[in-house]
């Protein structure tokens, strides 16, 4: 049987060799608490500390402004609750930030959700009419994890600046695959997920510009400064450090490649089917991400049926899988409801090949006129 091919790295991407292989000794036999004094303590201790220089150095900022967290999600609600103050952000927003945001809502916190253009682009000029005096934080994605969509992070940063609010940007889908420079971004607040480039699940971070004024999120002991009590996940605090390093140090070469297998699978795509809707074309785009819509078709039977050929792809966001709402980015972005509901979200990784491109083109290439002829 040939081995099947994984298009799903929006959603989670396999463990680097070099990050298991750097936390399994704090799985065996390195089990201390970083906040021991003892010896076994102490060693813990280390690896987070050089963990939290190496996330430091990946995204240009000084290790006290580095804050571990279980992952985007816990980062994202951190730095909207964190904060006081009129929310701005976009509706093309991860759930992580746009459930925060209707939960804020519900406090009687008032939120404004900025609308894009049609390749998911956020509108420079709706920010500038939004954001005000009272705006408390603005919240904007620095890339679009369904369709791609790079935002103008900088332009918005210093939009909110000068009304000195501050500036959050959920970089989770970015890192890796654009640069990600919390100076060059002029971003206050930043957030990660190990597990989108090659690190452990369960493990995140938050980058808080020195001086923010921000809550306390997790209540308890001392942890992180005093912000965000509980055990330190050394492992997984470790492999994310290290997954940072080798993420930055490879992201020329892998964005090349993926780029590369991007453009390759997308022209088979539209050769082989020529009324296929490229959603988010027309603007710049992480280099791995191809999200298509086959009119007529359901996104979710094309995705079983290529689950059965050997191949793992997405329909809308993985949170939304299972769910059978069209995705809230496609119907921003201009889509009607039944081409929101007809898309397929390919997304490529440093490991994928040339060859599994054109076994899913030719696999694509076959079900979907047999999935339209069932239909007619
Ligand atoms: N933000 C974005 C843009 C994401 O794509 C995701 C995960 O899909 C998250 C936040 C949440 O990350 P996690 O599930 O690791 O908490």
């Amino acid at each position: 049987m040939a081995e099947r091919i994984y298009l799903d790295h929006a959603a989670t991407t396999p463990i680097r060799q070099e990050v298991l292989e750097g936390m399994l000794p704090f799985l065996q036999g390195g089990y201390g608490n970083a906040s021991s004094v003892h010896m076994e303590g102490r060693i813990a201790r280390r690896a987070v500390e050089e963990a939290r220089r190496r996330a430091a150095r990946a995204l240009g900022a000084d290790p006290d402004e580095i804050f571990f967290t279980s992952g985007g999600t816990e980062s994202d609600n951190w730095a909207l609750n964190s904060t006081e103050g009129e929310v701005v952000t976009s509706c093309v927003e991860h759930h992580a930030v746009l459930h925060t945001c209707e939960a804020l809502e519900r406090t009687g916190r008032p939120v404004c959700y900025l609308p894009v253009d049609g390749s998911g682009r956020v509108s420079i000029q709706s920010a500038e009419e939004a954001v005000s005096g009272q705006t408390g934080i603005v919240s904007v994605m620095t890339a679009n994890n369904e369709i791609g969509t790079l935002e103008p992070v900088r332009e918005l940063a210093q939009i909110a600046h000068r009304h000195h609010a501050l500036f959050h940007t959920d970089a989770v889908q970015a890192f890796g695959h654009i640069p990600v420079n919390v100076e060059e971004m002029n971003c206050d607040l930043l957030s990660l997920s190990a597990h989108k480039f090659g690190g452990p699940k369960g493990t995140g971070l938050l980058y808080v510009r020195r001086g923010t004024r921000f809550r306390r999120w997790v209540q308890g002991g001392e942890q992180e400064r005093r912000m965000r009590a509980g055990t330190e996940n050394v492992a997984g605090i470790v492999g994310m450090g290290l997954a940072m390093e080798l993420a930055v140090r490879d992201m020329e070469a892998d964005a090349a490649h993926m780029r590369r297998l991007r453009d390759r699978l997308e022209e088979c795509i539209l050769r082989a089917l020529p009324d296929t809707l490229v959603n988010g074309a027309g603007a710049e785009r992480l280099p791995g991400t191809l999200n298509v819509s086959f009119p007529g078709l359901q996104g979710e039977s094309v995705l079983l049926r290529l689950d059965l050929a050997g191949i793992a792809a997405s329909s809308g966001s993985a949170c939304t899988a299972g769910s059978l709402d069209p995705s809230h980015v496609l119907l921003a972005i201009g889509r009607s409801r039944r081409e929101a509901e007809a898309s397929l979200r390919l997304t490529i990784g440093r490991e994928n090949t040339e060859e599994e491109m054109d076994r899913t083109c030719s696999a694509l290439t076959e079900i979907v006129p047999e999935l339209r002829s069932m239909r007619a």
